[in-house]
């Protein structure tokens, strides 16, 4: 199977600058997973790409597969730009991945961090593609999304469970970015004659 070559290290250097992480180090799984800095260095990763949309006046939503230290697949909502309703940051990470790997399955122990909670059609594509670990920045309680469905998923209403899942990383920051994109978005249209 063929993995993005990306490191976090690299991945995280347009909101970073030059990271700590020595670019050739690779991370087992269980190494991340207790490394708060390191999942917030993922976030970050997530961050940059919620930049990237940003600058393409979409909602500002970033995300990022990571399976053992290294970046498997990325993307950033582009639904006003692609004009399709499925868009989202983490269906477009999950189709990098399966265009570059041809794999609809993701390997075990991936991680998905995304810099708000997951919808309802996000969180179903994720629990088909196997993902374990779910990591978001933003709560997102009109989203109708991975909150409601917890406790489902955990009491097994789906044929896969998640590991282990953590919201609130970096929440400032992704919450942050999404307020001053509507209010920039509020003010341009009240502005207009
Ligand atoms: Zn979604």
């Amino acid at each position: 199977m063929e993995l993005v070559d990306t490191q976090v290290s690299e991945a995280c250097g347009a909101t970073r600058g030059s990271s700590s992480l020595p670019p050739s180090t690779t991370y087992k799984n269980d190494d991340f997973l207790v490394t708060p800095d390191l999942t917030e260095q993922f976030m970050l990763a997530a961050l940059s790409l919620a930049e990237e949309a940003r600058v393409l006046d979409e909602v500002p939503i970033g995300a990022v597969l990571v399976h053992e230290g290294r970046v498997i697949g990325k993307g950033h909502n582009l639904r006003e730009t692609s004009g399709r309703t499925t868009a989202h940051a983490e269906i477009q990470a999950l189709e990098d991945y399966n265009q570059r790997t041809k794999e609809w399955r993701l390997p075990a122990g991936t991680s998905l961090f995304v810099t708000i909670e997951p919808c309802m059609m996000c969180t179903g594509a994720l629990l088909w593609a196997r993902l374990d670990n779910l990591y978001f920045g933003a709560p997102d309680p009109k989203g109708a999304g991975l909150s409601l469905f917890t406790n489902l998923i955990q009491q097994g209403l789906f044929d896969h469970k998640l590991s282990e899942m953590q919201g609130g990383v970096l929440r400032e920051s992704c919450s942050g970015l999404l307020s001053s994109y509507f209010k920039n978005k509020r003010s341009r249209r009240a502005a207009k004659p």
